[in-house]
């Protein structure tokens, strides 16, 4: 592979690509290089729920500037984007105080939830209007049909062995380019394992369902999602939530759950998810993960049974930061979301960096 780029990007998934499409805004000769023959990673794993409304701090920049990007890309590159925000159900009175306390979005008696999804049980909710939803079988797959139409090269099947100033070594061969940016997520610890080491980088393990559609029309999210995010974890109320939660749902807290739903058209039911952090990915799940799931989504959604499809394991890189970004050595990089927001975050974390690397047109 006798080529010269301004930037190699390794990693296809929405963090890879989103620096690969700055890149490309700037006129920047970029090469995207990726193991797998397709997206097939995280991003290819997940609900697809941009949950700008939901991040703090330098989560929250990333995500309002994601929002716009995805606004700009989506038509341009042609892939689903809804905008109709995310539908928060709360079942008790402590989350809808958590609701009121976020003072982000328009909260809802429990009549209006009822008219919005399908739901029972619900005391109020509140609609966070600003959130959006991509299909995650297809949004990121077809950004990168985009991108190599647009002129970005794409090296499938290739793995990244390391790099040093200028050159990206590979299994087919050395990619010549200023700038080489690693966005492989958890996969840091095998390419640049220092790195990996210093930032605390772990797996976060998740188990995933896809069911039959039930014709939701909103991101559904409920109490245990409002234990998680950044936004909610900064109300007053939180601490008495994770305690009631401890002391009730202690199935919840021991399969760390986040209880949330999303449809696309087409997609069917995407439900989940549990997590557990541990070094590396133990391939084995636990059947009464999927059993606690199907019963709350039966008891939420008022159903007698869930129609499950597909199941899957989903992996996100996971670190004490939610973000890692570092330059690493004289024209290499690494950039990856330490948490499980990168689906919201990636495309502002990825114009953040290449601004950096090439100084920001926008000041
Ligand atoms: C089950 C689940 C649900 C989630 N739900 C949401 C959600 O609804 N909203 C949200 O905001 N976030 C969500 N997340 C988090 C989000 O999916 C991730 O943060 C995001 O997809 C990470 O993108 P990425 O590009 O870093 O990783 P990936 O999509 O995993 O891409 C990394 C790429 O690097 C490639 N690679 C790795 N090593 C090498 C190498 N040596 N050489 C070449 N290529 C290499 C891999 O093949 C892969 O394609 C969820 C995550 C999971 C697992």
């Amino acid at each position: 592979m006798n080529e010269t780029y301004d930037v190699a990007v390794v990693g296809a998934g929405i963090v890879g690509l989103a620096h690969a499409a700055a890149a490309h805004a700037r006129g920047l000769r970029t090469v995207v290089v990726d193991r797998a023959d397709r997206i097939s990673g995280s991003t290819a794993r997940n609900f697809g729920h941009i949950g700008t409304t939901m991040q703090a701090g330098e989560a929250g920049e990333y995500a309002r500037r994601s929002r716009e990007l995805y606004l700009e890309y989506a038509p341009r590159a042609g892939f689903w984007l809804a905008r109709r925000g995310t539908l928060m159900v709360a079942t008790a009175e402590d989350e809808m105080q958590m609701l009121r306390e976020i003072g982000d979005g328009r909260l809802l008696s429990e009549r209006e939830v009822t008219d919005l999804a399908p739901v029972a049980g619900a005391v109020g909710g509140a609609l966070l209007k600003d959130d959006m939803q991509v299909n995650p079988r297809e949004a990121a797959a077809t950004f990168a049909a985009w991108l190599a139409g647009e002129g970005v090269a794409f090296r499938w099947r290739t793995s990244a062995l390391g790099a040093e100033a200028g050159v990206l070594h590979t299994a087919r061969g050395e990619v010549r380019a200023e700038n080489v940016v690693f966005c492989v997520n958890y996969d840091i610890d095998h390419v640049l394992p220092d790195v990996a080491e210093r930032h605390g980088v772990e797996r976060c393990v998740l188990d995933m369902m896809l069911a039959s559609g039930i014709g939701l029309e909103f991101p559904v999210l409920t109490g245990s999602s409002m234990l998680r995010y950044s936004a909610f974890q900064q109300t007053p109320t939180h601490t008495e939530l994770l305690a009631r939660f401890r002391r009730e749902r202690p199935d919840m807290i021991d399969f760390d759950v986040n209880q949330m739903y999303t449809e696309a058209p087409g997609t069917g039911l995407f439900l989940g998810d549990t997590h557990r952090t541990e070094p590396t990915a133990v391939p084995f799940q636990d059947e009464r993960a999927f059993d606690l799931l199907t019963r709350e989504a039966r008891r939420l959604f008022g159903l007698t049974h869930i129609d499950v499809r597909q199941r899957w394991q989903g992996i996100y890189a996971k670190a004490p930061a939610d973000f890692l970004r570092e330059h690493v050595a004289d024209g290499i990089w690494a950039s990856s979301v330490t948490t499980g927001i990168g689906m919201t975050t990636g495309l502002g974390l990825g114009e953040s960096v290449i601004d950096q690397i090439y100084g920001s047109g926008r000041e």
